[in-house]
C-alpha cells in the first residue's frame, strides 16, 4: 500500500525533527500534498492514525494536509490552466502528454509540539 509507506515516511521525518528540536510530544504536522501527487489522501490519514501511536512522540500528533491544486500545460494547443486530477489528457484538444507544472509537491512543511 503506497500511502502506508508515504505515512512511513512521514512518521522518521517527524521523528528524526522532534528529536532533533528537543521534542517530547508533537502537536501538528503540516503537509503539503499536490494534487497530481497521486497520493489518496483518506488512506494517508488511515496510515497515519495507526503509525503514530507507534512512537510516544507522535501519538497525539495531528496530520493537517493542504491540498496543492495542481496546473499542467499543453504542448499541442498550448493550453495551461488548473487540472482537477491526476490526468494525462488536455482538457482544451484531448491530446495526451500534458505535462503537469505543478501539483506534485509531498513534504513535511512544519512539525510542532512542545
Ligand atoms: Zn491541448
Amino acid at each position: 500500500m503506497h500511502e502506508f509507506s508515504l505515512a512511513q515516511n512521514i512518521l522518521e521525518i517527524v521523528i528524526d525533527s522532534a528529536r532533533e528540536h528537543g521534542l517530547t510530544a508533537v502537536g501538528e504536522v503540516r503537509l503539503d500534498v499536490g494534487q497530481a501527487a497521486g497520493v489518496h489522501l483518506e488512506a494517508l490519514e488511515f496510515a497515519w492514525k495507526h503509525l503514530k501511536t507507534t512512537s510516544e512522540l507522535t501519538t497525539g500528533a495531528a496530520l493537517l494536509i493542504n491540498s496543492i491544486p495542481a496546473h499542467a500545460a499543453c504542448a499541442n494547443c498550448g493550453f495551461s490552466g488548473p487540472v482537477t486530477d491526476y490526468i494525462r489528457i488536455c482538457p482544451a484538444c484531448q491530446a495526451l502528454g500534458l505535462r503537469i507544472m505543478g501539483g506534485l509537491e509531498f513534504m513535511v512543511t512544519s512539525i510542532s509540539g512542545e
